[in-house]
């Protein structure tokens, strides 16, 4: 295995999809790194991890990052802009969003992806129904005349009744329970209002980072910006933030930069090459020359250095 961003310069071709890291966790700056962390997170296609992390550390981050990210509604827009263009990582992306499925008879239910599966919720319409996307019909139906003791002669004529009824149209599945079977058009994403947290920006600012410099050198200066990710503590005076859009469109790909600026170091990512966020660490006088803009390529897979 390659050392990968540390070593002197960036090589040319293509960079590991795993780096190795600097053996001791860079969060509880103790244990062994006997982790994999995502670089940037796994939910939004980031699929470049390094050693960094001790498995405790890792378990507390894990989750509430990536459903943080998954909130986000500005990077809710970029992926959905992209999303036929990395099909694979979106299709992960997509579960737990919700959605307004638009059908062709005007019905508008949220509904959400179960896999590959959508599922229309079941709540009732204003004439009383319950909507249904056409392909999870017949378990729907099933379930609810069994349930209401049915027999199952009953059940196969209703399933036939519906088979047979024109989208749109209302079926007396039993007594004062009618369902409406819907064929989806098109889906409009519900946003939800939410942006990601200082942390989380802090966090893959801070992994991208110790790809380059060992943290763990300058423990004085890392050790509290690794316990404020950890237990989502104030962050260190030191520590600036900036972020914003780029005027690119959203692309199927993220991309990233470690540069020395006026005696800090910068560390800037492009999620989709659209969104920005730039977390500049001061007083940060640690190695000499330090310099990468790296590609993370979604749709290959790949992970390159740019000029
Ligand atoms: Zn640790």
């Amino acid at each position: 295995m390659t050392d990968g961003l540390r070593n002197g310069p960036v090589p040319r071709e293509s960079i590991p999809l795993v780096l190795r890291g600097w053996g001791t966790c860079i969060y509880c700056m103790n244990n062994p790194a006997n982790t994999k962390e995502h670089i940037i997170q796994k939910t939004i296609g980031g699929f470049l991890e390094a050693w960094l992390a001790c498995d405790k550390c890792n378990n507390e981050m894990g989750q509430a990052t990536d459903l943080e990210l998954k909130d986000d509604t500005n990077v809710r827009l970029a992926f959905e802009s992209i999303k036929t263009q990395t099909p694979r990582a979106f299709n992960s992306y997509r579960k737990r969003q919700k959605y307004i499925a638009h059908s062709e008879s005007g019905e508008n239910p949220s509904a959400v992806f179960k896999g590959d599966a959508l599922f229309v919720h079941w709540q009732t319409l204003e004439d009383g129904s319950s909507p249904v996307d056409a392909s999870q019909s017949e378990k729907f139906i099933k379930t609810e005349l069994l349930n209401s003791g049915a027999s199952e002669a009953e059940i196969r004529d209703k399933l036939e009744e519906f088979r047979n009824a024109e989208n749109g149209r209302l079926v007396e599945i039993a007594k004062g329970f009618g369902v409406k079977k819907l064929a989806i058009v098109r889906l409009t994403p519900v946003l939800s209002g939410k942006f990601i947290s200082d942390h989380l920006v802090l966090k893959i600012a801070y992994n991208i980072l110790s790809l380059l410099i060992t943290p763990n050198n300058h423990s004085e200066y890392f050790e509290p910006i690794a316990t404020s990710i950890l237990n989502r503590s104030t962050i260190p005076p030191y520590v600036e933030f900036r972020q914003g859009m780029s005027n690119e469109s959203p692309k199927p790909y993220h991309r990233f930069s470690v540069e020395k600026v006026d005696g800090a170091i910068r560390v800037a990512f492009f999620l989709f090459d659209a969104l920005m966020y730039a977390v500049t660490f001061h007083r940060a006088s640690l190695d000499s020359e330090i310099s990468v803009r790296i590609v993370m390529n979604l749709k290959s897979r790949e992970i390159y250095p740019v000029a």
